[in-house]
């Protein structure tokens, strides 16, 4: 069990609290986290910047990353696709030429240079082999926020290798991301683990669960009474369905 805490901004205590107790009200156990502790401790992100910190001075060592001072403003394209909510647009490149040294004095983020045109392959364990090409299907793409914060990106690939992660279960959303994370993988000289994406879960009217659209959480269903197993058995109907 790792927490994912590092957005302080969004982080509460008492979130994490109630992450595990929920999952463990659900039936999910674990071996290894920031309640039980592990070989691989610490499980908050939040205690692993030094980790981070260490991987993003091998990317600048390697020339891999180059700072960039962009909002997201600059780089969102003025009209974009429906379908685009969750896709990041494809960085233009705008500060791919700037030295650590010129702009010293502002804020900046680091961003990881994609090799443009270069396909990015991979077999996912649901979905079968996977194709991505770089600079079209993803672009340059965030490792170190202009606040310090290192990327999710970053985090939990420097994460996975160091707890000899084997296997990556996660939503169909993060296939493109997969792309991204093999890149860095190689670039730190690391062995991607196997990934296994799945379908999202939907709602009535088909639109993906999320957080901030008020989703239905495990806390409100077991406020409603609802038992574990009812809920398991509802997931398993609607994936057939699907
Ligand atoms: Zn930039």
């Amino acid at each position: 069990m790792r927490n994912e805490d590092l957005d302080s901004t969004r982080y509460k205590m008492e979130f994490m609290e109630a992450m595990l107790e929920d999952l463990r009200w659900f039936g999910f156990e674990w071996s290894e986290g920031p309640d039980v502790g592990g070989k691989f401790a610490p499980y908050n992100q939040s205690g692993r910047m030094v980790f981070y910190h260490a991987a993003l001075e091998q990317l600048r060592a390697g020339n891999f990353i180059y700072p960039c001072t962009c909002t997201r403003k600059d780089i969102q394209p003025a009209a974009r696709a429906p379908h685009a909510e969750d896709e990041e647009p494809v960085y233009p490149g705008t500060c791919r030429d700037n030295s650590k040294f010129k702009i010293k004095k502002s804020k900046f983020s680091w961003r990881f240079r994609v090799p443009d045109g270069e396909t990015i392959s991979f077999t996912d364990g649901n979905f079968g082999g996977q194709q991505f090409i770089a600079g079209k299907d993803f672009g340059d793409f965030i490792v170190r926020r202009n606040d310090g914060v290192p990327a999710y990106q970053l985090a939990c690939v420097v994460d996975d290798a160091a707890m000899q992660i084997t296997e990556v279960v996660r939503g169909a959303d993060l296939l493109v991301s997969t792309a991204r994370q093999i890149l860095l993988y190689r670039a730190l000289g690391l062995t991607p683990p196997n990934f296994f994406h799945c379908e999202l879960m939907r709602d009535e009217t088909g639109r993906r669960l999320a957080k901030r659209h008020d989703a239905l959480s495990l806390r409100t269903w077991r406020t409603r009474g609802i038992a574990p197993a009812e809920l398991r058995a509802g997931w398993g109907r609607a994936d057939k369905s699907s």
